[in-house]
C-alpha cells in the first residue's frame, strides 16, 4: 500500500445520489463497500463528510438567514450524513467512531486528535463530523485541517469528476483533465480544486491533494496502493 493513513473528504451532495436532495441508502452502501477494501488491504482510514445535501450555510443567507447560523445548521447537516455513513460502514462490518467539532456526548464522540490516532491505529474508521466547528469554514478546510492533525499521507478528495480539468467538463468540450498538477500551477490557472483556505493549508503543509472519482467501483482501492487514478496536486 502506497498509503497507511488517509483522509478521504466526500461531498454531502454526493450522499444524495440521483434524488438530488437527502440520504441514497445505496451510495451509502457503495461508498462503504469501496471503504472496507482498503481497510482490509491495511489502510487507516479517517473521514470528512459535507453537508451540502441538507444545508449550506451561504445558501441559508442568499435566504435571509443569519449566516453564521446557518453555518451552525450546515455542521449539524455533516452530523446527520457522518453518522448515516457510521450506520452503513457498521453493516458492512467495519468498526467506526464519529468524531464531532461540537460536542453532542449523547451521539459520538468529541474531536480530540490523540484518540483519533488511536482509533485509526486500532483500525476503525473515523469520521470527522461538524467541520472545524466554527462557522466560516468548510468541510474541504475541514478535510485539509484534520488531515494535518493526524498526520494523513493524502488528502483524497471524492467528487463525480475523475480529476482536474484545465475549464470544466460539462461545460467545455476541449477541457483536459491533469494526472498530475503542482499546487503553483493551480494557484496560476485559477483552478477550482477546493476552497482557497482549505487548498493553501494543504500547500503550507505539503500535503499532497488527489481529486478523483469515487463512483467508479475500485479507484478508491487502486490509488491507496499506488496506481495512477485522477489528479494528483504536489509540490
Ligand atoms: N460548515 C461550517 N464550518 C465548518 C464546516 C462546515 O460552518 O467547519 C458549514 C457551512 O455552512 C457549510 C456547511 O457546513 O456550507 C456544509 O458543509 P459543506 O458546504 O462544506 O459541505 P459539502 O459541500 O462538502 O457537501
Amino acid at each position: 500500500m502506497k498509503y497507511k493513513r488517509i483522509l478521504l473528504k466526500l461531498s454531502g451532495e454526493a450522499l444524495s445520489g440521483t434524488k438530488g436532495y437527502g440520504i441514497d441508502p445505496k451510495v451509502l452502501l457503495q461508498y462503504s463497500e469501496e471503504i472496507k477494501k482498503v481497510i482490509q488491504a491495511g489502510t487507516q482510514v479517517a473521514i470528512v463528510i459535507g453537508g451540502g445535501n441538507i444545508f449550506r450555510g451561504i445558501e441559508a443567507q442568499q435566504a435571509g438567514i443569519d449566516r453564521v447560523q446557518g453555518d451552525y445548521m450546515g455542521m449539524l447537516a455533516t452530523v446527520i450524513n457522518a453518522m448515516a455513513l457510521q450506520g452503513a460502514l457498521e453493516k458492512v462490518g467495519l468498526y467506526t467512531r464519529v468524531m464531532s467539532g461540537i460536542r453532542m456526548e449523547q451521539v459520538c464522540e468529541p474531536f480530540i486528535r490523540r484518540r483519533a490516532v488511536r482509533h485509526l491505529e486500532k483500525g476503525r474508521v473515523v469520521i470527522f463530523g461538524a467541520g472545524i466547528g466554527n462557522p466560516y469554514f468548510t468541510t474541504d478546510s475541514t478535510a485539509s485541517l484534520r488531515a494535518i492533525e493526524i498526520e494523513a499521507d493524502v488528502v483524497l478528495k471524492g467528487t463525480r469528476v475523475d480529476g482536474v480539468y484545465s475549464a470544466d467538463p460539462e461545460k467545455d468540450k476541449t477541457a483536459t483533465r491533469y494526472s498530475t498538477i503542482s499546487f503553483d500551477d493551480v494557484y496560476k490557472m485559477g483552478l477550482n480544486v477546493m476552497d482557497m483556505t482549505a487548498f493553501t493549508l494543504c500547500k503550507e503543509n505539503k500535503l499532497p491533494i488527489i481529486v478523483f472519482d469515487m463512483n467508479k467501483s475500485n479507484n478508491l482501492y487502486k490509488l491507496v496502493q499506488g496506481e495512477q487514478v485522477g489528479t494528483l496536486i504536489s509540490m
